[in-house]
C-alpha cells in the first residue's frame, strides 16, 4: 500500500504547533492511507522544539529533525524531502494558512490524473495584506517574463509530490534552491489544484521583508540570466548615445552650430548618467559572482542537531 509523508518546516511557531498538529492529525486519521508527518524544526528560539519533541514522543507518526540554527524555509522543506521514504509527500506550512483538510480531496486528484505533482493555487488569498498579496502577484509575473521556464501563478510550496519527483529532486546539486521552481522545472505529469488561501491562525509571519527579498531575487538568479542580458543591453545603448553625441559635438565644432562653452549641464548629467549604468552593471555581474561563490563553496544547505523517530 502506498504512503503518505506530510512535510511541515516549523520557525518560531510555538503558537500554531499544538493546533496545527491537532488538525493534521485528525486528517491523517481519515486518509484510506498510511501518512506520517515530518517537522522539521529550523533553528527556533521559542518552545517550538520542546512542542515537537512532546508530540513525537506521544505519536510514532512524527519524526521530527532539528536544525542546529535557522538555516531558511527552503533548506528545512528540502530536508523533509530527503528524509522522505514514502510514495508521496505533501509540502505544507505549520500556519495553517494550506488547511490540512484539502489533502484528501489533493490524494483523491492525484489518484484520478495519475499525476506526479499536484500544485496548489491560491484563488484567493485570506490572510495576506494588501502589500504582501501585490508584491507577490508582481513577483510572479515578473518572474515568469524573466525565466526560461514557465511558473504556474500564485502557488507557494504547498503542493504533492510522488516518489519519481522526490528522486529527480535529490539530484539536483544547486545549494540555493527555489522549491516550486525546481519541481515546474523537473516537469513530468502536473496538476493544478485551487484553493482558499486562509489567514495565519495566530503567530506573525516569519517572512519579514528582508527574507521575502532574498527568496525573491534567488529566485530569480537561480532561474534566469535575463538580468545579465539586460545590463549588456543597457551598456549597448549607453555606446550608442555615446557615439551619436560625439558625431554631433563634432559636426557642432565644424560648422559652428554647437557652443561648446555652454555644455556643463550635459557633461555633469552624462557623467553621473554613465557612472549609474557602469555601477548598475557590475552590480548585476556581482549578484551572479555572489551566487557562483556560494556554490562553489559547496557547504552543505543545512546541519542537523537531532533526529527524532526515524528509527520507529
Ligand atoms: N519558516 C521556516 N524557516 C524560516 C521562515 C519560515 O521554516 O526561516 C516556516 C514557517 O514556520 C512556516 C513556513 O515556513 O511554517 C512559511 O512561513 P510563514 O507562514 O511565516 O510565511 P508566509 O505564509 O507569511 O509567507
Ligand atoms: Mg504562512
Amino acid at each position: 500500500m502506498k504512503k503518505l509523508t506530510i512535510i511541515i518546516p516549523c520557525y518560531n511557531e510555538e503558537e500554531v504547533i499544538r493546533e496545527s498538529y491537532r488538525r493534521t492529525k485528525q486528517v491523517m486519521l481519515s486518509l484510506p492511507i498510511p501518512s506520517a508527518i515530518i517537522y522539521i524544526n529550523d533553528g527556533s528560539q521559542d518552545k517550538t522544539r520542546f512542542l515537537l519533541n512532546e508530540i513525537a514522543d506521544s505519536d510514532p507518526q512524527v519524526k521530527v529533525i532539528h536544525f542546529s540554527r535557522n538555516f531558511g524555509h527552503q533548506p528545512a522543506v528540502t530536508a523533509g524531502i530527503n528524509h522522505c521514504t514514502s510514495d508521496f509527500a505533501i509540502i505544507m506550512d505549520a500556519d495553517l494558512q494550506d488547511p490540512p483538510e484539502l489533502i484528501p480531496q489533493i490524494l483523491a486528484l492525484q489518484e484520478q490524473e495519475q499525476a506526479n505533482v499536484v500544485y496548489c493555487v491560491r484563488k484567493s488569498r485570506e490572510g495576506d495584506h494588501f502589500f504582501k498579496r501585490f508584491t507577490a502577484r508582481l513577483f510572479y509575473r515578473v518572474m515568469n517574463s524573466m525565466s526560461e521556464i514557465k511558473f504556474p501563478f500564485d502557488t507557494g510550496d504547498f503542493r504533492l509530490i510522488d516518489r519519481k519527483i522526490m528522486n529527480e529532486f535529490g539530484r539536483l546539486k544547486e545549494r540555493g534552491k527555489y522549491i516550486r521552481g525546481l519541481i515546474s522545472w523537473i516537469g513530468f505529469k502536473q496538476v493544478p489544484f485551487y484553493y482558499k488561501h486562509e489567514a495565519r491562525i495566530a503567530g506573525k509571519t516569519k517572512y519579514p521583508f528582508s527574507k521575502m527579498l532574498r527568496f525573491g531575487s534567488n529566485a530569480v538568479l537561480y532561474f534566469s540570466n535575463k538580468p545579465l542580458k539586460l545590463a549588456m543591453s543597457l551598456g549597448f545603448t549607453a555606446v550608442v548615445i555615446g557615439l551619436i553625441l560625439a558625431t554631433w559635438f563634432t559636426l557642432g565644432k565644424i560648422y559652428g552650430f554647437n557652443k561648446a562653452e555652454s555644455g556643463w549641464t550635459s557633461i555633469v548629467s552624462m557623467i553621473v548618467f554613465f557612472g549609474g549604468v557602469q555601477l548598475l552593471t557590475i552590480g548585476v555581474l556581482g549578484q551572479y559572482i555572489g551566487v557562483l561563490f556560494n556554490e562553489i563553496k559547496a557547504r552543505p544547505e543545512y546541519i542537523i542537531e537531532e533526529e527524532r523517530n526515524f528509527d520507529v
